[in-house]
């Protein structure tokens, strides 16, 4: 990313592009690796701060160069221990971030893009509307947010952060070239050394990228699937019209093959009261992912205002995961621990406090957003 300065971030470049930026100064390539664990491990923004690199280099990045993330605008800390995080991108808008601690794991949620252009009917970042796709260095600026914030430098020593899901605000497949290079950031050793199993992208179905994705990376793949037949999937993933259940499962299918070493596809499935989670759309699933390596998740629809949906009753919730399970499912339902922790696609706005704070959160970050439109808008004008 530059901006008028004409100075380049060095916050979202990928080993590579940062060795390629060395060159293009006249410095050597080894620069590159130096500058990445400050960026990164160490979580350094000011060049001043490179205490093993020369005074004369400093000053030369100084001169082309700058690092920084999106600016945070609150965060906020659950008691047991989730961590939420609004931040504003340069288009103005703000977007989510979520950690979710359990046992040994810590999982960062992600977001893509600022706002959601897909529309799936119960998604609140879809309700948005789209508004602009994150660089990979306000992407990768979330996982260096949130690891500078639990002091965990350098990175790799009692890491918090142990598993990156880009299932936050947005289709990442729709923003697929600064998606991949922070992807590979997060895995990088130069930057945050996360194993590929444990860097999940999540898509609602676009399936060519999902093609395009096997060829140049091997995280995990995560499908939000919500629904077991066309007809019903149109109505909730309207991508779905484009991109068919057949054609998307083929698609997930050769990616999933293509990273061998028995990995398997996640299925994200939202239950919505009445809608999608009968016996019937049950077995409708079990027939549908019958030669699919895969293990399910089951996320119970976390209302938020004018959704239109409800969360079914826990019994509902069991019936649907028993007839999963005794199809020979490996089957989990997100559950709360006294509040929501629910990090699915697309549903971040407000999933991680209680309800009231939910609606809270939700409207607040629509204003946000609503102003940093009319502020654009204004602008244009003038
Ligand atoms: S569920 Fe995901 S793909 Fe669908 S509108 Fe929400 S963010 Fe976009």
């Amino acid at each position: 990313m530059t901006e008028a300065t004409g100075k380049i971030n060095l916050l979202g470049l990928t080993q590579p592009e940062m060795e390629e930026f060395f060159d293009s100064i006249g410095e050597k390539r080894f620069r590159a690796g130096q500058v990445m664990k400050w960026i990164h491990h160490f979580g350094v923004d000011d060049f001043a701060a490179m205490t093993n690199v020369g005074k004369a280099l400093r000053e030369k990045l100084e001169a082309r160069a700058f690092i920084r993330g999106p600016e945070v605008v609150s965060e906020d800390i659950s008691t047991d221990g989730t961590r939420k995080w609004v931040v504003r991108v340069a288009s103005g808008s703000c977007v989510e971030t979520v950690y979710i601690p359990q046992g040994n794991r810590g999982t960062l949620c992600v977001s893509s893009q600022a706002g959601c252009a897909l529309d799936c009917s119960f998604c609140s970042t879809g309700k948005q509307g789209f508004n602009s796709d994150l660089t990979a260095a306000e992407i990768i600026g979330q996982v260096w947010i949130a690891n500078k914030s639990f002091g965990s430098v350098p990175a790799k020593i009692d890491r918090a952060i142990t598993n990156v899901v880009m299932m936050g605000m947005g289709e990442p497949l729709l923003n697929f070239d600064n998606v991949v290079a922070a992807m590979k950031l997060m895995m990088d050793d130069l930057g945050y050394g996360i194993s590929k199993r444990k860097v999940t992208l999540s898509t609602s179905g676009v399936v060519p990228m999902i093609d395009k994705l096997g060829e140049v990376i091997d995280v995990s793949l995560a499908l939000s699937l919500h629904a077991p037949n066309d007809a019903l999937r149109n109505t909730l993933v309207p991508i779905n019209k484009k991109y068919p259940l057949a054609m998307l499962l083929a698609a997930c299918k050769r990616y999933v093959a293509r990273l061998g070493e028995k990995r398997v596809l996640t299925i994200e499935y939202t239950l919505l009261k009445d809608v999608n989670d009968r016996t019937e759309h049950a077995e409708e699933m079990i027939a549908l992912l019958k030669d699919i390596p895969c293990k399910i998740n089951l996320i119970p629809f976390n209302p938020f205002p004018h959704s239109g949906y409800e969360r079914p009753s826990n019994n509902s919730i069991r019936r649907f995961q028993d007839l999963l399970y005794k199809a020979g499912h490996n089957v989990t339902v997100r559950t709360t621990r006294g509040e929501d922790i629910d990090a699915a696609c697309g549903q971040l706005v407000g999933q991680v406090m209680d309800r009231t704070r939910r609606s809270e959160r939700y409207i607040a970050v629509r204003q946000l957003n609503a102003e940093a439109d009319a502020a654009h808008a204004a602008t244009n004008r003038t």
